[in-house]
């Protein structure tokens, strides 16, 4: 019986299930689009200038660092 992980998208905020890790390089988004539109705040420095002054906003307080498929994904960034 496949295995079946449940996370919740800190882009989207929807729910998702994957099977692993390496089915899902775009973790811990449930898309490769919403990957590329978090990425793409980072770099553009959106949450340096606005985030950081409103919430502290941190890629690492939005992901499970507790997780070890999350730490995988992070490591391939
Ligand atoms: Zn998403």
């Amino acid at each position: 019986m496949a295995t079946c992980h449940q996370k919740r998208c800190p882009e989207c905020k929807r729910k998702f299930s994957y099977a692993n890790a390496q089915q899902h390089p775009w973790l811990p988004f449930c898309s490769e689009r919403c990957k590329v539109i978090d990425l793409g705040r980072w770099f553009n420095g959106e949450y340096a200038v606005v985030e950081d002054l409103t919430k502290g906003h941190d890629l690492k307080d939005k992901v499970d660092l507790d997780d070890p498929d999350v730490r995988d994904a992070m490591d391939q960034l």
